[in-house]
């Protein structure tokens, strides 16, 4: 028993050893990650029942050497608890502008961006400042630049959010709210954030157990943001049955493994044929 014990602790602490020589890997390659160009965006298309292309959102991908492609679940949770995840939004807000300028050059000004805003980059950057300036760097039209923030941005300065995304709106940049309804908070953000675009929550989708309460409530959300003027886009759609019940339901828009899973911005190109 004794020898088991001794095992099973030497087992945890590996474990745990293996996870901090992952995190301090993860913090210590990342600045030069960037610099090495390892950081790639990849595009999931955005899209009509039919399949027609509306725009994409850009999710960052690390192409490691050694470690190959690392999903953002594993680096960026890393990169938020060490106060360096606005250093990889800059870098993929970047990406995306540039993108969205190679299409304009190419004719396909009809297509938009989305960009993910992590909670942390407010305190680091001045978030306003920063978009600005890349419309202008790249001469964009600030409508196809889609900002995605999450509704836990709310759980604190309500008032100061509330400001800065009005200033961003104004400007013309379009505002989606990302995993809406995962919160606790959601009806408060429906009734106070002038949204431009209420993305749901996959969860909704992904429900085994309260699966009739859960069509339920997709089913008044879609009708209530429908109700209140902002467009919605339900995410993580994998089967034709959940598109034709979301349809039903009055959703226009869609984002999921069904549709197009994220990929390289050449394959995105090829696929889409842009
Ligand atoms: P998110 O913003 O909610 O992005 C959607 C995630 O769901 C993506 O995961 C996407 O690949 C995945 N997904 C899309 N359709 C389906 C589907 O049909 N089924 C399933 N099971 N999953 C689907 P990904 O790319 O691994 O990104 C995970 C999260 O990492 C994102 O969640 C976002 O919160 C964060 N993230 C990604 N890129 C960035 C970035 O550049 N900056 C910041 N701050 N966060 C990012
Ligand atoms: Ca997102
Ligand atoms: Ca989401
Ligand atoms: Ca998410």
């Amino acid at each position: 028993i004794k020898g088991d014990y001794a095992r099973r602790v030497a087992y945890f602490d590996d474990a745990l050893l293996q996870k901090k020589l992952e995190k301090n890997l993860i913090i210590n390659e990342f600045e030069q990650a960037l610099e090495l160009g390892q950081i790639r965006i990849y595009l999931q298309a955005q899209t009509r029942r039919d399949g027609s292309l509306l725009g994409a959102e850009a999710l960052a991908r690390w192409i490691h050497p050694i470690k190959g492609l690392i999903a953002p679940d594993e680096f960026i949770p890393v990169l938020e608890s060490a106060g360096l995840v606005h250093k990889l939004d800059l870098y993929v807000w970047d990406l995306a502008a540039r993108q969205l300028a190679i299409w304009r050059d190419q004719g396909r000004d009809d297509l938009y961006l989305s960009v993910n805003i992590s909670v942390q980059d407010q305190y680091y950057l001045d978030v306003y400042d920063v978009f600005t300036r890349l419309v202008e760097k790249y001469d964009l039209d600030p409508h196809k630049l889609k900002l995605e923030i999450t509704e836990t941005l709310f759980v604190t300065e309500m008032e100061n959010h509330r400001y800065m995304l009005e200033r961003l709106q104004a400007y013309g940049f379009e505002i989606e709210i990302d995993d809406f309804g995962s919160g606790y908070s959601s009806l408060n953000i429906l009734k106070d954030i002038k949204a431009d675009v209420i993305k749901i929550d996959m969860e909704f989708l992904q429900e085994t157990v309260n699966v009739d309460r859960s069509w339920s409530i997709l089913s008044a959300l879609i009708r209530l943001i429908g109700q209140l003027h902002m467009d919605v886009i339900t995410e993580g759609v994998e089967t034709e049955e959940q598109v034709e019940a979301l349809a039903q339901m009055g959703c226009q828009h869609f984002q999921g493994y069904y549709f197009c899973r994220p990929m390289p911005v050449d394959q995105f190109e090829k696929k889409y044929r842009i």
